[in-house]
C-alpha cells in the first residue's frame, strides 16, 4: 500500500495538471502514429510492473489525446467537462469498490439521496424507491420502456415476463422525428419492433406536433393496434427543443398511454428562468430519463431514471418473490430489483459530490450561464450575413448553417457537411453536425462552465476559416 500512496499522490497531481492545462492547449490533437500503435497493439505483458511506471504511460501516451470535451471551446455532441468534485471522489469509489446491487452499506444508502436530489432539482415528484442510477440514458430508457411494457400487458391480464411477446396483439409507441436513437434501440431490444415505433412529425420549432400524435394514435386504434407509450423529449440533441409536455401528458392520460420523457441532456434546463415555462408538464411523466453525466458534469458514467411509482420497475425486474421481500433487504429491496444491472458501481458518490459541491444555486448558475451563451451565439448568427439560425434556442444548443453570400443551396449543403471535420482538424474549436429538416446543419452545444462570450466569435471565425480551406 505504500506503493499506492506514493503513486496516488502523483496521479492526483497529473489529474490536476491535466485539468488546469486543458484550456491552454488545442481542443483535440491527432494521435501520433507511434502512440496509436502503442495504444492499440500492445502485447499482453508476461510480468507486471510497479504502479508508478503505469502513470508514466498514462501521462505520455493517453493524457495528450482526450476526446476534447474538457476544453471550453468543445461544442460537440452533448459531452461535458468533468466536475472537479466528481474527479476528486472517483478514486475513492474505486477504493471502496462496493457493488450497489443492494445490501446495507454507504453505496446503496447514498444512492437514495442522489436520486432524490436529482428529482428535486428538476421538480419531479419523488417517492422512495422510484428511481435509480444507470450507466446512461440509454439504459435508463430500456428500464423505463420495460416497465411500461410490463404495465401495459398487466392491464390486459398478461405477464409478459412469462409469456414474452408471443401471441400478443402488437402495441405501438410514439416518438418524434427528433427523438434520440436510444428509444429505437430500447424498442428493438424489448421486442416491440421498430415497425410499431411511430414517428410523430415535428413543427417548425422541431417540437412534437401533437395533432400528428393524435392522428397516429387514432389510426392505430382503428387498425386494432394497441397504443401504449409516448416518449417526449425535454431537450433534443439536434436543437435542444422541448416538446409540448403538458399537451402530451394530456393526450397520454386520455388514451391510457405511459408517458415517458427523455430529459437525458435537457431536463436541467428547467432551472433557467426563461426556459422553465417550456418544461411545464415534465412533472406529469410516468418515467423521466436524465443524465447526470451530461449537463451536470458528473464524470462518465452516470445516468438516471425516475419513476412516478416505485412499484412499476420492481414489478418489471424483481426476481425476488413478494413473499421473500421486506426481510433483511429493507422495505425497498435491492436496486437490482428495479433494473437490468446486477453488480452496479458506486455512481452515487460522483453524483452526490458534484451536487454537494455546486449546490442548487451553483447548478442554476451553470445552467443560466450555458443557456445564456447559446442565446448569445444565436444572436451573433442572426446578425451575421454568412450564417443562418435553424431553430429557436431553448436550452444550450444552437443549430445553424454557414451560408457565405453567393453560395447556392447545393454548395451550402456540401459545405456544411464538410465543415465539422474541417473545424475539428484545425484544433481551435470542436463542433459537430447533424441534419435538420433533411439538410446538413451545424450545432453548438454549450456545457462547459468556463466557456466565455469571447469563445463564441472564435467559433464562428474557425468555421469561416475552415470553409475557406474547403472551398479553396
Ligand atoms: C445522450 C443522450 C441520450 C443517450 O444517453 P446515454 O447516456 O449516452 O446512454 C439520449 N437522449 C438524449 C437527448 C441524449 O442527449
Amino acid at each position: 500500500m505504500r506503493d499506492l500512496r506514493t503513486a496516488a499522490r502523483s496521479a492526483a497531481d497529473l489529474a490536476a495538471e491535466h485539468l488546469t492545462g486543458v484550456a491552454g492547449g488545442p481542443v483535440r490533437r491527432p494521435v501520433s502514429e507511434a502512440d496509436r500503435a502503442w495504444l492499440t497493439r500492445q502485447p499482453l505483458p508476461r510480468d507486471g510492473r510497479p504502479l508508478a511506471d503505469l502513470l508514466d504511460e498514462v501521462r505520455d501516451r493517453m493524457l495528450p489525446y482526450p476526446m476534447g470535451n474538457g476544453h471550453p471551446r468543445f461544442f460537440g455532441w452533448v459531452n461535458s467537462p468533468p466536475s472537479p468534485a466528481g474527479v476528486l471522489v472517483a478514486p475513492l469509489a474505486a477504493a471502496m469498490n462496493p457493488s450497489c446491487a443492494g445490501g446495507d452499506h454507504a453505496g446503496v444508502l447514498l444512492e437514495r439521496t442522489a436520486v432524490r436530489w436529482l428529482a428535486e432539482l428538476v421538480g419531479f415528484p419523488h417517492r422512495p424507491g422510484a428511481g435509480l442510477l444507470t450507466s446512461g440514458a440509454s439504459m435508463a430508457t430500456v428500464t423505463a420502456l420495460a416497465t411500461a411494457r410490463q404495465r401495459a400487458f398487466r392491464d390486459q391480464g398478461h405477464d409478459v415476463r412469462e409469456t414474452g411477446l408471443y401471441g400478443h396483439r402488437p402495441m405501438a409507441l410514439y416518438a418524434s422525428a427528433e427523438a434520440h436513437s436510444c428509444l429505437r434501440k430500447a424498442a428493438e431490444l424489448l421486442g416491440l419492433g421498430t415497425r410499431y415505433l411511430r414517428t410523430v412529425p415535428v413543427d417548425p420549432s422541431c417540437r412534437m406536433d401533437t395533432g400528428g400524435l393524435r392522428r397516429l394514435i387514432e389510426a392505430d386504434r382503428r387498425a386494432g393496434i394497441r397504443p401504449f407509450l409516448v416518449a417526449a423529449s425535454a431537450g433534443t440533441v439536434n436543437t435542444g427543443a422541448v416538446d409540448p409536455l403538458d399537451d402530451i401528458a394530456g393526450i397520454a392520460r386520455e388514451h391510457g398511454l405511459w408517458f415517458h420523457i427523455d430529459g437525458a441532456y435537457g431536463a436541467l434546463g428547467v432551472l433557467a428562468d426563461d426556459a422553465a415555462p417550456a418544461y411545464a408538464g415534465m412533472e406529469r411523466a410516468d418515467s423521466l430519463a436524465l443524465d447526470p453525466h451530461k449537463w451536470l458534469g458528473v464524470p462518465v458514467d452516470a445516468g438516471c431514471v425516475l419513476f412516478r411509482e416505485p412499484a412499476g420497475p420492481r414489478d418489471a425486474f424483481s426476481l425476488v418473490p413478494p413473499y421473500l421481500r421486506d426481510e433483511d433487504a429493507g422495505e425497498l429491496g435491492w436496486f437490482s430489483e428495479y433494473g437490468p444491472e446486477q453488480t452496479r458501481p458506486f455512481r452515487a458518490l460522483r453524483v452526490w459530490a458534484t451536487i454537494a459541491h455546486l449546490g442548487r444555486a451553483g447548478i442554476v448558475r451553470l445552467v443560466r450561464h450555458t443557456t445564456g451563451l447559446a442565446r448569445t451565439l444565436a444572436g451573433m448568427i442572426e446578425d451575421a450575413d454568412d450564417f443562418e439560425l435553424l431553430a429557436p434556442v431553448v436550452t444550450s444548443i444552437t443549430a445553424f448553417r454557414h451560408r457565405p453570400p453567393g453560395l447556392g443551396a447545393e454548395g451550402a449543403e456540401a459545405l456544411n457537411e464538410a465543415l465539422p471535420a474541417a473545424v475539428q482538424r484545425r484544433g481551435h474549436a470542436f463542433l459537430t453536425g447533424t441534419r435538420i429538416s433533411g439538410a446538413a446543419a451545424l450545432r453548438a452545444c454549450v456545457l462547459h462552465p468556463e466557456t466565455t462570450p469571447e469563445d463564441l466569435p472564435v467559433l464562428l471565425d474557425e468555421i469561416r476559416a475552415a470553409a475557406r480551406e474547403i472551398t479553396s
